[in-house]
């Protein structure tokens, strides 16, 4: 689908090609045509003062009834017997949502033979309801059985809105959850809100990082959004209490075109960069991968990770899995040290939650230091070994 020219009304002034951001506009002698390269995002269509552009229709069939559909879902993820703290988080943001609009706050629990304690603890963390799908098919983890089971329940239960988590296992079932119900979902959700008319708001990084848009979903339901490890404050609420349904789902829901052969433990370094308390990052002002053994050291003095700038990734000096930002990995440690990294909104989008930031660069007019708590302005090949020397004498190591 592409943006759609009425050529009845179009003057051929030209003023819509420039502003397209993706050059899918182009004038040929008095023609105008839209490329393939349309993403749909609308601006030319208010450049022009003819009304020749407008966006073709979505959605398909009769309309759905908004007012049937009420409260906040949260997928709630586990693994190994435990629930994953972005479930945790989510029912925290989830639970202020609710709150707003004075509705109830649920969380879906899919699995078999799951421990009562999950549902507790969903409960204990703001969930009134805690929905329990349970069949010897939802154990291990399918894309299909998942998203066919959580679609069902939703078509049952007619939520609002469904928050998950854009882990692995979000991002590989939730599209599919909302492609069944036929519905929108925004990935990678850096804040979301409850506008005044009740809609939920989805805030996230758009055109590369450049701009933060607010997207809703006002036509279809549920509105669906998934958000990044780390990105919300998780909260206790103690005392707060709630009630688990067991849900009963017809067999067919179950029924999967995947066979799990064997479950591997993760072997690369992402787990322990967002878990970490302390994270050290270098960039491009490196000028060299073996200087990233600078970095290290540092990383390992404070018993912390190392992190990386996609500047640092692109020129082959750590490896993917360490790079933090828009692209990479969303971390929120209690210390980022950011040595040699400009502060690009990419970088920033995904560290940003960082109790304490420390940054290092030569240029004090680096972005980085617009969001650092302490900001030194140095060469890093005369601060960084000071630094080591100093954490050294305080440690007793020297
Ligand atoms: C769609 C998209 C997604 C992206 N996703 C990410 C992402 O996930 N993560 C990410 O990091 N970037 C991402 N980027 C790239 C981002 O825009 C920047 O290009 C990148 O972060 C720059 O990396 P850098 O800061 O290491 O390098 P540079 O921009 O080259 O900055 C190097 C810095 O080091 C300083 N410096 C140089 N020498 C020294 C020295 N001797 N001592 C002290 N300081 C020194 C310089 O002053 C400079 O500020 C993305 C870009 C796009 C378009
Ligand atoms: S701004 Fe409107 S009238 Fe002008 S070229 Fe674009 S579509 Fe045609
Ligand atoms: S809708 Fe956006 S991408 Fe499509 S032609 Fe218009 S400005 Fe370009």
């Amino acid at each position: 689908m592409k943006a759609i020219v009425d050529h009845q009304k179009c003057t051929a002034c030209g003023v819509c090609v420039d502003v397209c951001p993706f050059e899918a506009i182009t004038l040929k002698e008095t023609l105008l045509e839209i490329s393939d390269e349309c993403t749909l995002c609308g601006m030319c269509v208010d450049t022009c003062e003819f009304q020749a552009l407008s966006m073709p229709e979505v959605g398909s069939g009769a309309p759905v009834d908004l007012t049937a559909h009420k409260g906040i879902w949260v997928f709630a993820e586990w693994r190994e017997g435990a629930v994953h703290k972005v479930s945790h988080e989510l029912l925290s943001a989830g639970r202020k949502l609710a709150d707003k609009k004075g509705i109830d706050l649920c969380a879906v629990l899919l699995g078999h033979a799951l421990d009562s304690e999950i549902s507790q603890e969903l409960i204990a963390h703001g969930a009134d309801v805690v929905y329990v799908v349970d069949h010897p098919q939802l154990t291990p983890f399918r894309d299909d059985t998942y998203s066919q089971a959580l679609a069902e329940l939703a078509r049952r239960k007619k939520p609002e809105i469904i928050l998950a988590g854009a882990t692995s296992m979000g991002r590989s079932f939730i599209p599919r959850v909302a492609a069944l119900l036929k519905t929108g979902l925004t990935a990678d959700c850096t804040e979301l809100d409850i506008s005044d008319d009740g809609l939920l708001l989805q805030t996230r990084p758009a055109f590369g990082g450049n701009v933060m848009a607010t997207i809703i979903c006002p036509h279809s339901r549920p509105q669906m959004a998934t958000v990044r490890p780390k990105v919300m404050k998780m909260e206790r609420i103690p005392g707060h209490g709630g009630k688990v349904e067991t849900v009963t789902l017809p067999e067919s829901t179950f029924q999967s075109r995947i066979e799990v052969l064997e479950v591997l433990p993760e072997r690369d370094q992402t787990a322990k960069l967002t878990e970490a308390d302390v994270i050290v990052s270098g960039g491009r002002g490196l000028r060299k991968g073996e200087h990233f053994a600078l970095i290290e050291e540092v990383a390992r003095l404070f018993k912390g990770a190392v992190g990386a700038s996609r500047g640092a990734v692109e020129e082959g000096w750590m490896p993917p899995s360490h790079q933090v930002g828009q692209t990479g990995r969303t971390v929120a440690p209690k210390l980022y040290v950011a040595v040699g990294i400009a502060g690009a909104i990419q970088h920033v989008v995904g560290m940003q939650g960082s109790k304490i930031i420390v940054a290092v660069n030569k240029d004090p007019q680096a972005p980085i230091f617009d969001i650092a708590t302490y900001g030194v302005v140095a060469d890093l090949f005369e601060f960084v070994p000071a630094l080591v020397k100093k954490i050294k004498q305080e440690q007793g190591m020297v």
